[in-house]
């Protein structure tokens, strides 16, 4: 059992010549085996929740808390945060010139699990998980993220969840750029991770469409920089349906 709980969590970025709160007191807990799905508004702090919880050095907590299982999250280090069991899928992934896929991810496990896998068992794993999630293995050799549409990328972070094996799992907007098949096996992948694990999920979406695939325990609104309504499943309908209007007082722009 893993809990991670967020504490009236207040989250300042440094823009230019100021700071802005971009968080203002978030409440969350996130136990083993449920799903949260976060929505929200464009620019309403969901990606600096998640940056802050990995450990982004530009997001500063000017207070709360964030802790794993009693674990103050927020003084370790990122490969700490890693090595407790965080995973942290970012919406914008980075590309790592001249280190390959398989390269990569042999590093990020040896990094988590504090010692190298055993290669033969790796190899085998790699290739079950690539097989999962329909990567050709042609892409163990490409560089991370290099040349990769929106849709690897995706594909790329699930593997890096399977492989990893987090006990909190923070995803993005990991259906961002999808494609309606390429949505279904990214979801795949998360539903197989989930069932083959006890993790807990954070699932940040701007989206409805994902949670018809991932089913969310939880639904929590996200508007200006605080969860401002939680709910069940039907929550996502009811946004899908009016939109953020009804927490922001303003109409978004068609997207
Ligand atoms: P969301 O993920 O919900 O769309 P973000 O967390 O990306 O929202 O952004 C929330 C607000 O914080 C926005 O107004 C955004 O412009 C601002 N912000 C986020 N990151 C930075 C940054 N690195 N520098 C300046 N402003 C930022
Ligand atoms: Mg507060
Ligand atoms: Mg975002």
């Amino acid at each position: 059992m893993a809990t991670l709980e967020i504490k009236d969590l207040h989250v300042s970025v440094a823009a230019e010549d100021t700071t802005k709160e971009i968080l203002k007191g978030v409440d969350l807990t996130i136990r083993s085996g449920e799903i949260h799905a976060i929505m929200g508004p464009n620019g309403s702090g969901k990606s600096t929740l998640s940056y802050a919880i990995a450990g982004h050095p530009k997001y500063q907590v000017t207070s709360g808390s964030v802790t794993l299982d009693g674990e103050d999250v927020l003084a370790m280090s990122v490969d700490e945060r890693a090595r407790a069991g965080l995973f942290l899928a970012m919406q914008y992934p980075v590309e790592v010139p001249g280190v390959s896929m398989s390269n990569f991810l042999r590093s990020a496990a040896t990094a988590v699990r504090g010692e190298p896998p055993q290669l033969r068992h790796w190899v085998k794993e790699v290739k079950q998980a690539m097989t999962d999630l329909g990567i050709d293995p042609a892409f163990a050799e490409r560089n991370v993220n290099e040349g990769f549409s929106g849709g690897e990328k995706k594909r790329h972070e699930i593997l890096q969840m399977a492989l990893l094996k987090p006990k909190i799992a923070i995803l993005d907007e990991t259906d961002s750029g999808l494609d309606v098949d390429a949505l279904r096996v990214v979801s795949d992948g998360v539903n197989r991770y989930k069932a083959s694990s006890d993790v807990g999920i954070m699932l940040i979406t701007h989206y409805t469409r994902i949670l018809r695939h991932i089913a969310a325990d939880l639904v929590h609104v996200f508007a200006d920089g605080r969860i401002v309504e939680s709910g069940g499943a039907e929550l996502a309908e009811r946004l899908e349906e009016e939109g953020y209007v009804r927490f922001t007082g303003q109409q978004e722009a068609a997207s």
